[in-house]
């Protein structure tokens, strides 16, 4: 979005709503503004300019974000309770109940600026996240009242424009990009870092301006490089040219300690194409035309941040030796990158009704309130288009500080987060004061303490409700110490009852010999032999024939494993035929597909894990034989299966295009792609694509070897 003039009268005011809002209510915004001109009529701006021009301009930013009429009307009385005369009982008789609500919740949020020590910024955090959670349009109005604060700082006392700098640069920049607006977020930060730090600032502004004109020339040429290529290619797509803003630029000068002279990415190129296949055929091409500066490829659409950007992003070594980043994205992903939230709030078809727009309107507030009735705000959520979802919560520690976890995370996710021992001992927690199950749902805003008590541990359950990576790997690192401990008893117990039952000295289990007996399991410590025993990977029978003289032998542990049939539920649409009752998944050393021979191997704990025939991991001699068991792949299977392949080739441009079109004209999903230069002139692509069975894998290896170039694919199996 570009920062166009203020806005400056009402009739500029009602076009530009009319430019995109063919049915706004002209005599509504009309009203407003001359209700706000009235009791605003005695005060003027700092600047010694009209009141009204601050309203004004804040409705003219929100018509910029093209919001409903409500919301820039609330632009136009958002300050009519705090500065004058006006109740929020007239707001109400004069312009109806959901304007009246904007107002006082901005009102009440307008109390609270200023605070400058750390709990107090908490404190704003946390309601500013509980008006959004209420109406989303209070904080996009906010927004728009802050930005043009802040476009008129200049008129302030220099502690008053310190301030209000440093909470933008603190709170309103994280916040705006937390929801993704990234237009928004640039200019607070910008336009905080110039008055925060004026002279360099300046000296940036400047110095950008001249590399700004020296390189219009060289810009042009890039594009119409890229423009050219893409045509050639069928790959729809624009390109443009841009300077990065300027408190990017002077973050990464910090970071890298490097003067101006030396960010070489000042100037980053954007493509925006019609679809995620064709972003990745365009990296192809820009990498094929210039070489890529190693490590700053970044895949932001297998992987999007939290707050839903996607993109593409590389730099490579442009014409003349100018590094330049481009990013590459779809229209769709252009649009979320830029107006983030906001994207979601604008002005509906009045054809859909009003009813449309009170659901977007009230979804973060009906999201708080489901998630308190009914246990599948999930599938609320699903429901909601576009989805919008919040991926994380914001909570409070009792001493107010802020904790990130995701979106359904739990006390104990919470407590891992705290301390791995607070995680270990908790066992109970109080939200908001009150005792909370330790699967409730962590709400905005919501303040945890963790009841703990010594030497309380983990249970194996929490692992079915927590979401965090850190508290699952903690859980689990426990209980694996502990299953260690009482698989040892175990052992221990086996043998020693085995021993007496063949009349042998409980005393050998402990001995040198039994070690020796061992060694062909890969055995070592007596520790390791009685874990084997406990754990059952190695049978009490086994040892003892060994120990026992040749006409004492008993037919021992001949217990064939016991195969049985049903469907699995556990393992992303694989189905096997002789494997029921037991979860199975595919094992990662081999990716076994369907269509391939496969055998299966009974682990501990994991159920049965599926391997191909010739699997290495599968060494007939270091293997107890009597956990294979024989499975075959059930007809159809729509499901997907991860496949890692190597392609070399010649080192000659395009190549990487022509793959990944032959991937996407066949409708391979790819999940990633790389390309490196090898030492003989030769490129390497490493690709991880989504394949269904062995024949689909087959003709796709087929048609990539076909391409001229080409020298030989490798499937990688470990
Ligand atoms: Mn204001």
């Amino acid at each position: 979005m570009v920062v166009l003039r203020d806005i400056n009268t009402v009739d500029a005011l009602i076009d530009k709503v009319f430019s995109y809002n063919p049915e706004a209510n002209a005599d509504l915004l009309r009203r407003a503004y001359a209700y706000s001109n009235e009791v605003h009529f005695k005060q003027r701006r700092k600047g010694g300019n009209p009141y009204i021009e601050h309203p004004l301009a804040v409705a003219g930013i929100l018509c910029e974000m093209k919001l409903d009429t409500n919301s820039i009307a609330t632009g136009l009385l958002h300050d009519t309770v705090e500065d004058t005369e006006t109740s929020v009982e007239d707001v109400r008789a004069l312009f109806g109940e959901d304007i009246a609500f904007l107002v006082e919740s901005l009102t009440k949020l307008s109390k609270m600026e200023f605070k400058t020590n750390e709990d107090a910024q908490a404190e704003n955090f946390r309601r500013m996240f509980l008006a959004m959670a209420e109406d989303m349009r209070v904080i996009l109005i906010k927004f728009a009242d802050r930005l043009h604060n802040m476009r008129t700082l200049q008129y302030l006392s220099d502690t008053r424009r310190e301030a209000i700098a440093r909470e933008t640069m603190d709170i309103y920049a994280p916040l705006a990009n937390r929801l993704g607006i990234g237009w928004l977020k640039s200019e607070f930060e910008d336009l905080s870092f110039k008055f925060l730090i004026p002279e360099t600032y300046g000296e940036l502004e400047r110095k950008v301006a001249k590399k700004r004109e020296e390189h219009e020339g060289y810009l042009y040429e890039v594009i119409k490089i890229v423009e050219a290529h893409l045509r050639a290619a069928s790959i729809p797509g624009k390109v443009y040219g841009r300077v990065k803003h300027f408190y990017g630029i002077y973050q990464k000068m910090q970071k890298q300690k490097i003067p101006f002279e030396l960010v070489y990415d000042v100037i980053a190129m954007r493509i925006i194409t019609d679809t995620q296949a064709n972003c990745y055929a365009g990296l192809g091409l820009i990498h094929s035309l210039w070489t890529p500066v190693p490590g700053r490829f970044k895949d932001f659409i297998g992987a999007p941040k939290s707050n839903l950007y996607q993109s593409l992003h590389s730099t490579i070594i442009g014409p003349k030796g100018e590094r330049i980043e481009f990013q590459i994205r779809t229209e769709e992903m252009d649009r979320i990158a830029e107006e983030g939230i906001a994207a979601h709030w604008k002005y509906k078809e009045k054809a859909r009704g009003d009813q449309v727009d009170e659901k977007y309107f009230s979804w973060l507030r009906e999201f708080v309130k489901s998630q308190k009735d009914a246990p599948d705000a999930r599938e609320f959520l699903e429901a909601v288009k576009g989805n919008i979802v919040p991926v994380v919560v914001y909570v409070f520690t009792p001493e107010g500080d802020i904790v990130e976890l995701p979106l359904d995370a739990t006390p104990v996710d919470f407590a891992y987060s705290i301390h791995t021992e607070v995680g270990h001992q908790c066992t109970g927690a109080k939200v908001n004061r009150r005792i909370v199950p330790l699967r409730y749902k962590l709400q905005n805003g919501d303040t945890i303490e963790i009841i703990t008590s010594h030497g309380h541990s983990p249970s194996r359950d929490w692992l079915k409700y927590v979401k965090t990576q850190r508290a699952k790997s903690r859980i689990k690192q426990w209980l694996k110490i502990e299953e260690r401990k009482k698989g040892l008893a175990l052992g221990v117990e086996l043998l020693e009852k085995g021993l007496r039952k063949y009349s042998l000295s409980p005393s050998l289990a402990q001995s040198k010999d039994i070690l020796e007996i061992a060694k062909p399991y890969r055995i070592k410590t007596h520790e390791d032999l009685f874990v084997a025993i406990g754990y059952g990977r190695l049978s009490v029978h086994k040892i003892i024939n060994k120990l026992m003289p040749e006409s004492e032998k008993t037919e021992a542990d001949q217990v064939p494993v016991k195969k049985e049939r049903k469907e699995s539920e556990d393992s992303k649409g694989i189905t096997i035929k002789g494997v029921d009752n037991i979860m199975f998944h595919r094992a990662k050393c081999c990716y076994p597909l369907p269509g391939e021979k496969v055998t299966g191997f009974v682990t501990r704990g994991r159920g049965v894990s599926i391997h191909t025939v010739n699997c290495p991991t599968l060494d007939t001699h270091t293997i107890d034989l009597d956990r294979l068991v024989d499975v075959e792949w059930a007809a159809d299977d729509d499901a997907t299966h991860t496949v890692k392949i190597q392609v070399f080739t010649v080192d000659k441009r395009g190549l990487l295009a022509e793959v990944s079109a032959v991937l996407s004209t066949n409708n391979v999903n790819i999940n990633h792609i790389d390309a490196s230069a090898t030492h003989e002139k030769q490129a390497l692509f490493n690709l991880i694509l989504e394949i269904r069975n062995r024949q689909q894998l087959d003709e796709i290896l087929k048609k990539l070897s076909q391409i001229s170039g080409v020298i030989e694919i490798r499937r990688v199996q470990s």
